[in-house]
């Protein structure tokens, strides 16, 4: 594999030659028990291998016990899988933005039908992010919003909150595409400064594009929510299963509807301004089992690139009526 010096690569058949090697690395221990063959191996990669705060981690694992395989990180049980039929067990963990920056516990235990189990006990140690101080301008309503619009702030928090909460069956199959070709503009985790306020963090990226731009879907999803928000503007949320959701905010034009399937490349919506901005842009966040992660990450995994639907952007053809929308 070409990304074999980035990841740790455990074989516990030599274990107690490598032990010291992975604790180096930040394993902090590793028990198994009762002793392994030789052809019983645990072998284990972490993309990136040095992960931080806000990242996609891809977590491979062939275990000595083939028939199954559970973990847990932060209380939540991952969700294995795998990228094409007879390959290893993956599993997407997602680092939110402002997990603590320490070495984490993750428990991996490998069962067969016989009764035999195998646990392994990683030490994931994360880096702290490198997020930077954005100061911003925006009118005085969406820094303190007036009493009546809190009430609806409140509500949308509560009904996005619950949607993204949601753990579905996995529906992505490959690595996932970028949304609009634009460049990155606000960059994942920036501490936000609204008109002198410090307000949540970044929970996404910004790209650029003219109102109008077609966006098109990354990956095989489900839309979940797709209407106006306060701060979000008129907005899309698409749940991609096994708990990970991307959102797409500040659009001029929703294309889609809450409930329909799409496939990679459709468009589900145009680059606008609407919410809480300072321009025209996309705003691509992205959370898995609740935790706000960057969504540049979903276009690096070790996956086989995604079918592509044919229905891809069709250019900027009704731009007269999305000008419109910009006021
Ligand atoms: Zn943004």
């Amino acid at each position: 594999m070409t990304d074999m010096p980035r990841c740790l690569v455990l074989l516990l058949g030599c274990w107690l030659v490598l032990a010291g090697d992975a604790l180096a690395k930040g394993v902090t221990s590793i028990s198994t028990s009762p002793a392994l063959t030789s052809r019983q191996t645990w072998r284990i990669h972490v993309r990136p291998s040095s992960p931080c705060q806000g990242n996609v981690v891809e977590l491979e694992v062939t275990c000595p016990l083939g028939s199954s395989i559970e973990a847990t990180f932060q209380g939540y049980p991952l969700e294995f899988f795998t990228w094409k039929q007879g390959g290893p067990w993956v599993a997407l963990i997602g680092v939110d933005l402002q997990t603590p920056a320490r070495v984490h516990r993750i428990r991996v235990v490998a069962k067969n039908g016989k009764g035999d189990v195998r646990t392994l006990n990683l030490g994931l140690p994360l880096r702290p992010g490198k997020f930077r101080v954005q100061k911003l301008k925006v009118a005085p309503r969406m820094v303190r919003p007036a009493q009546e619009n809190k009430e609806r702030i409140e509500k949308e928090a509560v009904l996005v909150k619950a949607i993204l909460s949601g753990v579905s069956g996995r529906k992505f199959v490959g690595s996932f595409l970028r949304p609009v070709a634009g460049a990155l503009t606000a960059s994942f985790g920036g501490r936000r400064v609204f008109n002198g306020v410090e307000r949540n963090p970044h929970a996404g990226v910004d790209l650029r594009g003219s109102v109008g731009t077609p966006v098109q879907v990354p990956a095989h999803g489900t839309v979940v929510l797709a209407r106006e928000l306060y701060f979000a503007g008129r907005c899309v949320i698409v749940d991609h299963g096994l708990g990970l959701f991307t959102q797409y905010g500040h659009l001029s034009r929703i294309l889609v509807q809450e409930g329909q399937e799409l496939r990679p490349g459709e468009v589900l919506g145009r680059i606008g301004k609407t919410g809480r901005v300072t321009g025209p842009h996309l705003h691509w966040g992205a959370t898995l089992r609740q935790a706000r992660v960057n969504p540049m990450d979903l276009m690096h995994l070790s996956a086989p690139p995604a079918p592509v639907s044919p229905s891809l952007p069709d250019g900027d053809k009704d731009e007269d009526e999305d000008e419109d929308d910009e006021l």
